[in-house]
């Protein structure tokens, strides 16, 4: 029956509870799923968004670049020259021949003009008779005669110059250096447009010269600076030149300004890896044009710029650099325009429109790779990565609502955790008492019928006169009482129970005489305890007042003490009953040398129906509702009871009853 109600109950919760829920956890899990989903596909969405826009202010501020550089007919063709780009943040404007990538080196229409004059017949017999004399002949004094003449000859610049720098050098080894020097220092100050026969400056020889023979760094430093600051490219020829002569400075750093020399290293790494991206370029231009630029010609313009047809913007390279061709106003030839990617970038930022308006981190990367943002239709082959994962614009609740489901989920399963624990706990109580009841029907089954069977044997034997003599049958007739009475406090300590149950328990305490309850339970308890030898010693002290208190009701506490020392004895056979006063209470003990109680279950003997689960209790028949009672009488007149034992040696029982009225 009863494992069948909890089986019920076990459902019931199921289905009331756990099931629902089950139910709910499941759907908040999947709402966070969602919702997590949908953050995700809001991110990219916003960041789609973002791309888009970034793309167009790259787009506006790349076609103003590309104007300001190649479309504009005004001043000299910046690809030709060796000054400076308008626009800080371009890398490269070079021609396109066919299939052929022009740079800006191969352009210099000077160079050739100056090639043409160097190599004109007469100038190159003159010059090539000074160098035999200089080199095999009569020797660099000589040599250093001739080169003044054609110096005072030479019609053009170009020649003139060159002939200087070989009188220069025919000078230094006939000795005279002072002389060399001076000449030298007119070279260094030389355009670096004036250049040799292999294209390079006659100011960089000049240079080279000076650093070995001279105290002349600091010049020469602020030479190479000026030309780093002013030029926008310099062939390899010359860029390779520049980084030896920097590298020479650095070498004789006690004569040069280590600052500025260390600035002019910085900047001719940075004209080096442009040189080596632009090489790249150059090599790979003709697959890079089929691939950025597939149609060949110009496209359609998509954001309706000023020029009409363009062609799209391409990347290129590690640093990126973004490209474009651009028609040539002046030329048949297109125009390749290259924009360093992250340097735009940075002066797109320090904008502070430009800055508010996209606050996130992210970058520019070349590559068509899955990951990253297609910035619009105006770029090929360029992605904008971001920063981070968290959405760029999320509402305040927004951002929290998976943290809410979370919390939501978290107080369902522990409401449903706390409710299972409170069942199990239910369950078990009343399994424990279930127990204890079946326990205590048997066992007050038990007690009963010892007593009635002792009580019907005795009485029959007395019916039948069967009784040898006057003192056998006062016997029977005193073993019927005894048996009788404890029949009585049996029965008492079951109605009472009964009535404490139903809290319909009432005490009727007045002003008694704690010693005459203690002699009318000695009384009581004298047949019993001379049957069984025992030998009770009484200790009353005559100083205890009267107290107010139920009698039978404490009469009945004591006799259960009295009984329990008895039953829990052993082989042992002296009880004591003490009555005295303890500060403010009236102290009632009862203590036998008997078996004892181990500590942890001392607590625990005052439970209704709890009996010490042992052998020798098995054996002996109780209800375990004896100390029950005495506890809830004691604790009903204010009082208190207590347990002092040691396993083996016997138990003391104390009720304290407070001497006022509570
Ligand atoms: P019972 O009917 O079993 O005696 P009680 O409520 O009177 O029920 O006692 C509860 C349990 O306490 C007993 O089963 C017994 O194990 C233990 N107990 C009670 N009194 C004593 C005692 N004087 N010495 C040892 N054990 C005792």
């Amino acid at each position: 029956m009863q494992a069948a109600g909890h089986r019920k109950q076990i459902l019931f919760f199921l289905i009331a509870v756990i099931l629902p829920s089950l139910v709910l956890i499941v759907f908040t899990l999947r709402m966070i799923r969602q919702e997590r989903e949908l953050a995700q596909m809001r991110i990219k969405e916003e960041r789609s968004r973002l791309s888009r826009e970034i793309g167009e202010n790259l787009f506006v501020r790349l076609e103003k670049i590309k104007i300001q550089e190649v479309t504009t007919t005004a001043g000299p063709e910046p690809w030709q020259t060796g000054v400076k780009y308008r626009n800080p943040e371009v890398a490269l404007l070079g021609l396109v021949d066919g299939d052929r990538l022009l740079m800006p080196w191969e352009l210099d229409r000077k160079l050739e003009e100056s090639l043409r004059l160097l190599n004109q017949p007469n100038f190159r017999a003159e010059i090539g008779q000074a160098e035999r004399m200089e080199f095999s002949g009569g020797g660099p004094d000589q040599a250093a005669t001739l080169h003044a003449q054609i110096l005072k000859k030479a019609a053009e610049p170009v020649q003139r110059e060159y002939a200087r720098l070989l009188l220069a050098r025919a000078l230094a080894k006939a000795g005279k250096k002072t002389e060399a020097l001076a000449l030298y220092r007119t070279i260094l100050n030389l355009s670096s447009e004036v250049r040799d026969e292999f294209g390079l400056p006659l100011s960089y020889y000049a240079a080279g010269s000076l650093i070995d023979q001279s105290g002349d760094h600091g010049r020469i430093v602020e030479r190479i600076t000026e030309e780093l600051q002013t030029r926008s490219w310099f062939s390899p020829g010359e860029a390779y030149r520049l980084r030896d002569l920097i590298e020479e400075l650095g070498r004789s750093t006690s004569r040069s300004p280590w600052k500025a020399v260390a600035d002019c290293q910085l900047a001719i790494q940075e004209h080096l890896q442009r040189l080596t991206q632009a090489l790249e370029l150059q090599r790979d231009f003709q697959g890079l044009r089929l691939a950025l630029f597939p149609g060949g010609t110009a496209q359609k313009g998509k954001t309706g710029n000023a020029s009409g047809d363009d062609f799209p913007w391409g990347v290129f390279g590690e640093n990126p650099w973004l490209i474009t061709l651009v028609p040539a106003p002046s030329d048949r030839l297109e125009v390749l325009l290259a924009v360093e990617a992250h340097a735009l970038m940075a002066s797109l930022r320090s904008e502070k429109s430009f800055a508010d308006a996209f606050p996130q981190d992210f970058s520019l990367v070349a590559g068509a790779s899955s990951d990253g943002e297609f910035p619009g239709d105006n770029f090929r082959g360029l992605r904008i990565t971001f920063a981070g994962n968290a959405a760029p614009i999320a509402p305040p609740f927004r951002a929290f609502q998976p943290l809410f489901y979370q919390l939501v989920v978290l107080l369902v399963v522990s409401m449903t955790l706390f409710g299972a624990y409170l069942l199990w706990k239910d369950i078990r109580r009343e399994l424990h008492l279930a127990g204890m009841r079946s326990q205590f029907v048997s066992s007050v089954s038990h007690e009963l019928k010892t007593p009635l069977t002792a009580i019907r044997m005795f009485a029959e034997t007395l019916r039948l006169r069967r009784a040898k003599n006057q003192q056998m049958e006062q016997e029977y007739l005193d073993t019927i009482v005894n048996e009788s009475e404890r029949l009585t406090r049996l029965l008492n300590n079951v109605l009472d129970f009964s009535k404490i149950e139903k809290g319909k328990k009432m005490y009727r305490p007045q002003p008694a005489d704690l010693a005459g309850i203690l002699r009318a339970a000695v009384r009581a308890m004298d047949y019993p305890l001379g049957q069984q030898g025992f030998d009770l010693r009484v200790d009353i002290e005559d100083n205890v007042p009267e107290v107010c208190v139920d009698r039978d009701a404490l009469e009945q506490a004591v006799l259960n003490l009295l009984h329990n020392a008895m039953k829990y004895s052993g082989d042992a056979r002296s009880i004591e009953l003490r009555l005295k006063r303890a500060d403010r209470c009236a102290l009632i003990q009862v203590a036998d040398r008997g078996i004892g109680i181990e500590p942890r279950e001392q607590k625990r003997i005052f439970e209704k129906f709890y009996r010490i689960p042992s052998k020798e209790n098995e054996r002996l028949p109780g209800t375990g509702l004896g100390l029950a009672l005495v506890d809830h009488i004691a604790k009903a007149h204010g009082g208190r009871v207590e347990v002092a034992s040691t396993p083996g040696q016997g138990s003391t029982f104390s009720i304290f009853l407070p001497l006022e009225k509570p």
